[in-house]
């Protein structure tokens, strides 16, 4: 349930963005407040995963007009790293693998500066690993993976459990996860919802990019935004994820289409 006090987590407007001079995003205006879970679905290449991109910092694209503000403050004016320390986290569609880092270590030193920014103790390596082995439990993942390099030779469901156990550990205000169901056989699709599940909680705010309504049996969203030729075309509940499983995308193109329930 959405409580009362709700806060404006995310507040973004007519954001424009290109990427080697192709403009990718065309006015996408969104707003998340505290509590709530919103699912960003449409066709491939639509801008998704741009817009992910974007609100995370990343270097190679460009916003060109617009703005985005994260509790009030200006997001695309903070480096990538503040933005993370602030509470913004980003589960990648695509999981890089770092070889040579420490999964344990990796995860202990994102945690602590997270932890700084909120006026937290630093947690040693005994602390972190009592920390670590209980979050472990949301994704039911087994400690061994602390020991390996960050990702390197995990499985593609290996890798989602590990950024929904970042997310676990970072304890974010906002976060975005970018198809984290592709790839995932239906059991790893039910841990890693029932872990999104768990982490979302009435002060913080979920925004789930997916294709599929598969993901959204598990996790019903509040909102569901349907995105085409980078701006948001169509805004309502669970039922247009729905509607869309049922009819496709080219409903969207439809001009007949109808526009009950909203
Ligand atoms: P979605 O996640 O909705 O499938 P993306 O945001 O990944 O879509 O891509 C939107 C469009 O931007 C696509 O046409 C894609 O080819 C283009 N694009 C995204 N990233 C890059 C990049 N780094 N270089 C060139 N084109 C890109
Ligand atoms: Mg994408």
């Amino acid at each position: 349930m959405i409580s009362k006090d709700t806060k404006l987590i995310l507040d973004i407007s007519d954001l424009h963005a290109s990427v080697e001079d192709q403009p990718i995003l065309q006015g996408v205006n969104l707003r998340v407040h505290s509590g709530e879970i919103h699912a960003l679905m449409g066709r491939n290449g639509c801008g998704k995963s741009t817009l992910a991109k974007i609100l995370a910092g990343h270097p190679s694209y460009k916003v060109t007009s617009g703005q985005v503000l994260f509790c009030g403050q200006d997001l695309l004016a903070m480096e990538p790293e503040e933005r993370a320390r602030l509470g913004v986290f980003l589960g990648f569609q695509y999981p890089i693998e770092i070889p040579g880092v420490s999964n344990l270590e990796f995860l202990r030193v994102a945690t602590n500066a997270r932890r700084q920014c909120r006026g937290e103790e630093e947690l040693d390596l005994f602390d972190f690993e009592d920390f670590v082995i209980d979050r472990l439990k949301i994704v039911q993942m087994d400690p061994a993976f602390l020991e390996r390099s960050v990702n390197e030779g995990f499985s593609g469901g290996e890798k989602k459990r590990n950024e929904i156990l970042q997310m676990a550990l970072l304890e974010p205000i906002v976060s975005i996860l970018d198809e984290t169901d592709s790839g995932l056989d239906i059991d790893a699709l039910r841990v890693v919802a029932s872990g999104v599940k768990q982490l979302a909680n009435p002060d913080n705010a979920t925004l789930l990019i997916t294709h599929y309504q598969r993901l959204l049996n598990e996790i019903t969203p509040h909102f569901v935004h349907v995105m085409a030729a980078g701006r948001i075309l169509r805004t309502g509940g669970p039922e247009l994820a729905l509607k869309l499983e049922q009819a496709g995308y080219d409903w969207l193109d439809d001009p007949s289409l109808d526009q009950e329930g909203e």
